[in-house]
């Protein structure tokens, strides 16, 4: 991940001083660091999920996008990975895997955040860019589960390689659960598991046709089992106890044991907005009141933008995230920099902002 603080969480002790803090690294949160990067503000990014992309990585991936200006058609993950070289130059640093749980103003017109991992920051200047809230896998509801170690139970896919030679039980039935068998029965021998077992409470799958073509291949070929059921408990064996398989029921309320070694729950995820609604900010119907000329909230020097924000005529799209972004920005300057004249440059032509963006100016005909 470039530019990630992996461990922001050991830093816990020391706040970080910066002149801006965003909260959210969805693709309105990149678009904010890109646009405070061009007006010369370096920018904190905290992000509750382990990588940036907010739901263009979460919820879609692999779907294709086609009313990005000037960009006909991209997948989630292309527009993110675009953003994220798009900002490059601007070196934000990333606290991934934190939730934004404390948010105090201070007397001296700054803010005092600190997050779920207690890594702490003294912010001039904060954007939430929290879409529709920090998101959260949903848990597996079975006895036995949440005692089970991390090596055990995995609510996202481990890096290729992680689960090789074990008995992986994959648990959901839409598209992240089938990508996950498919993935796992894609791998190559060396990295492969011993055996993968997809799980779900009903016969019928809901994925991408041809996700469910590939999947019905590595069934056909053997690689992949598919069976229908629920997790009720789970069973561990040895000291220390180690996940050795799970206790099954069927439709008919039938039990009987599944062998399994690794757990890999994808029962999706559900957002939540949390911590932010306690923060004493002014909020419509869950979202974040913001005025339409500085995208700040009804606390001076704290702004919000993308889905999490409500104005009239709000539309919770991509580009209208990254036009409110951009004059959140313009108003963090004049905010930050008060003597300093707002000009409005333009990147085709402005050295200061090729300087900015590590670009070299054309020379002049
Ligand atoms: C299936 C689907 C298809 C879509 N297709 C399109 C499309 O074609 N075109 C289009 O314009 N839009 C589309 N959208 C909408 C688009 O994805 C959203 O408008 C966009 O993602 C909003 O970006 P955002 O950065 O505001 O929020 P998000 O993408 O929701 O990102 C917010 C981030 O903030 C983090 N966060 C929240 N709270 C905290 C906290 N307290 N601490 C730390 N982190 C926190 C979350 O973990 C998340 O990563 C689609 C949405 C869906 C679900």
């Amino acid at each position: 991940m470039p530019g990630a603080d992996a461990a922001a969480g050991a830093a816990a002790a020391v706040p970080i001083a910066c002149d801006a803090l965003v909260i959210g690294a969805g693709p309105v949160g990149l678009w904010q660091v890109f646009q405070l990067g061009l007006q010369g503000i370096a920018a904190e990014v905290v992000d509750a999920l382990p990588v940036p992309g907010g739901q263009c990585i979460e919820l879609y991936p692999d779907k294709p996008i086609y009313d990005i200006p000037g960009v006909p058609v991209c997948s989630g993950r292309e527009l993110v990975d675009r953003l994220l070289q798009q900002i490059r130059p601007f070196a934000p640093r990333f606290h991934l895997g934190q939730e934004v749980a404390r948010l105090q103003p201070r007397g001296d017109g700054g803010f005092d955040v600190a997050t779920t991992t207690g890594q702490a920051f003294v912010a001039r200047t904060v954007f939430i860019a929290a879409g529709v809230g920090a998101f959260q896998p949903r848990q597996l509801q079975a006895d036995g589960a949440a005692a089970l170690p991390s090596d055990d139970l995995f609510y996202r896919l481990p890096p290729d390689g992680a689960l090789a030679g074990r008995q992986v039980l994959v648990v959901g039935g839409e598209d992240a659960a089938v990508q996950a068998a498919v993935r796992l029965a894609d791998a190559p021998a060396s990295a492969a598991p011993a055996t993968i077992t997809l799980l779900h409470r009903r016969a019928t799958l809901s994925a991408d046709a041809d996700l469910l073509a590939r999947l019905q291949a590595h069934i056909d070929g053997g690689r992949v089992q598919f069976q229908v059921g629920q997790v009720l408990s789970v069973h561990t064996a040895g000291g220390p106890a180690r996940l050795a398989g799970v206790q099954v029921a069927d439709g008919d309320g039938q039990t009987r044991s599944l062998p399994a070694d690794a757990l890999l729950v994808q029962l999706g995820i559900s957002p939540k907005l949390g911590p932010i609604s306690q923060w004493g900010l002014a909020m419509e119907r869950r979202q974040l009141v913001v005025d339409t000329a500085r995208f700040e909230t009804s606390q001076p020097g704290l702004h919000a933008v993308g889905d999490v924000v409500t104005y009239p005529g709000k539309k919770k799209l991509i580009l209208c995230g990254f036009h409110e972004a951009t004059l959140a920005a313009f108003a963090a300057l004049a905010r930050l920099r008060p003597d300093e004249p707002q000009l409005l440059q333009y990147t085709t032509t402005s050295p200061r902002l090729h300087q900015r963006l590590g670009v070299a100016t054309p020379a002049k005909a």
